[in-house]
């Protein structure tokens, strides 16, 4: 198979391009999608946009870079990231796809770069990919693709992935532009197989093609001008031998004891999420506010460690969230605190690197993964991977996940302890729970979250998803050879690709 067999395409490549003192660097990008596919065994090519506005003298420099890495960037222009990526993804469809319809903001212009963009990124897909190649597209700044590319190529299998929520029908609705909400769907519906995360989404996208564009649907399949799309569930999840072989590193040991030092005879609840409106902070901090209402002497013996990775830092709404915190937590701290002591809740406002991060996973008693909604949640997997893979102290018990009823993973993690984050009583009933549940039922837990959180590895996902549209490519070229030689008389062909 060549690289043009199979290609992929995500809003961000796998590097992002910089110019540190004006020469070109490449800086490898993280994250579940890359973790996914970087154990892909056949080779492919990747489409998508290098992370900067590339200047116009280094055009060429930066296509051969990463060409030669099969690589094909989609160059941006300022308006276009601003337009696209910052306005319409971001302001319209990130808010409009995890429910939250009131922060939306369309502009008509917005869509008009988005549409154009989305051409682009089709165009380019089209010029990369062999005859009967697989496409595999990524997620909601590219749900245009589909359609388009099917129009230039039709000879293409073409898969999607969503890795955001799907919306209930009356909130998708709730976008105000008809033209829009159609082409959203309609561009989707070019797809011969979609993935989401959970059955939920699917549902509720098979509920939504039947309102908007009054198209029926069977519960894995939807039909449209004489094709079948394919719909199912697909679960991502984190890349175990990577977690495993970080948890192996003797950084990660030394971390770990410095931990230990650090909150011996505390109880640790920890938190990691990104600055985010979707991830519920503010609600987590109130609940655990609560938490030391309800018994003021907690706060010397437990801490809150919220990691929180900055994110998108330019878009409306990220800075007074970001104040809103800061906020909750000099309340907390300043009610609950004592002066010289360790203060109850502590914030860590950057990256955390993976050692650092596995070393708090294992120390955490609770983990607290509390979104008001997300596509899935991969770390609430990772603490489990590594509670498990790597006990803090041999045989010991274990820590207790507390994960939002709202999280997609939340289908695929019996054993966590739900909540639901926009119950603060609740919530903060759910954390005494978890920090009073006793050995054998904190150890009986982490059981039944260990099996799939194996059973969902990232490479093995990718491979499933490429397996399930490789059948389908298979058996669209057996469909349209024998309808070829039908009408034409000759014997059927395969295509050089397949
Ligand atoms: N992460 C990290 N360092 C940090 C915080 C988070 O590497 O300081 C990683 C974490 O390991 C996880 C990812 O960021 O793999 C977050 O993924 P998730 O699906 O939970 O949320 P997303 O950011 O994709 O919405």
């Amino acid at each position: 198979m060549a690289a043009g067999d199979l290609v992929i395409a995500s809003n961000r490549l796998p590097v992002t391009v910089t110019f540190p003192a004006g020469s070109l660097t490449l800086e490898p990008s993280s994250g579940g999608l890359v973790a996914a596919l970087g154990g892909i065994a056949t080779p492919f090519s990747w489409v998508g946009w290098p992370g900067c506005v590339v200047p116009a003298g280094a055009e060429r420099e930066v296509r051969e870079r990463l060409a030669a890495e099969r690589l094909f960037p989609i160059l941006l222009s300022r308006e276009e990231e601003t337009e696209f990526y910052g306005r319409l993804c971001n302001d319209t469809l990130w808010p409009l796809f995890h429910g939250f319809a009131d922060r939306q903001r369309f502009s008509e212009g917005a869509w008009r770069h988005t549409v154009a963009v989305n051409e682009r990124f089709a165009a380019e897909i089209a010029a990369r990919s062999a005859e009967g190649a697989v496409v595999w597209v990524h997620d909601f700044h590219l749900l245009l693709v589909p359609t388009l590319l099917r129009r230039l190529r039709p000879d293409l299998a073409i898969g999607f992935f969503l890795h955001v929520p799907f919306p209930a029908a009356d909130v998708f609705r709730r976008l105000p532009s008809r033209q829009a909400r159609e082409q959203l769907l309609l561009g989707l519906l070019g797809a011969d197989t979609i993935g989401f995360h959970t059955s939920d989404y699917v549902h509720r996208f098979r509920a939504t093609c039947l309102d908007v564009l009054g198209i029926a649907s069977q519960p894995d399949a939807i039909a449209l001008g004489g094709r079948s799309v394919e719909l199912s569930a697909s679960p991502i999840g984190i890349d175990i031998a990577r977690f495993r072989r970080t948890l192996a590193q003797p950084a990660a040991a030394e971390l770990a004891a410095r931990l230990e030092r650090r909150y011996r005879g505390r109880r640790l609840v920890l938190g990691v999420d990104r600055l985010d409106y979707t991830q519920g902070v503010p609600q987590k901090l109130r609940a655990f506010e609560r938490f030391l209402e309800r018994e003021p002497a907690r706060a010397e013996t437990t801490t809150l460690l919220q990691v929180l990775v900055p994110s998108r830092l330019e878009s409306a709404g990220y800075g007074s969230q970001r104040d809103e915190i800061e906020r909750e937590v000099a309340r907390i701290n300043g009610r609950f605190g004592c002066p010289g002591g360790r203060p109850p809740v502590e914030v860590v406002d950057h990256i955390v690197p993976a050692a650092e991060l596995v070393a708090l996973y294992r120390r955490a008693d609770v983990m607290a993964v509390t979104p008001l909604r997300d596509g899935m949640n991969l770390v609430a997997l990772e603490f489990v991977l590594c509670q498990t893979a790597a006990p803090r102290s041999p045989g010991g018990a274990g820590g207790v996940l507390l994960l939002s009823e709202l999280a997609g993973a939340a289908a695929s993690l019996p054993g966590a302890l739900l909540v639901n984050p926009w119950d603060c009583e609740g919530l903060a009933d759910r954390l005494e729970e978890a920090l009073r549940l006793d050995p054998a039922e904190r150890r009986a837990r982490l059981a039944l979250l260990r099996e799939p959180v194996e059973r969902l590895d990232a490479p093995r996902w990718a491979e499933a998803c490429l397996a399930r549209l490789a059948g389908r490519a298979s058996g669209a070229a057996q469909a349209g050879s024998v309808a070829s030689s039908a009408t034409r008389g000759t014997s059927p062909h395969r295509s050089s690709s397949r």
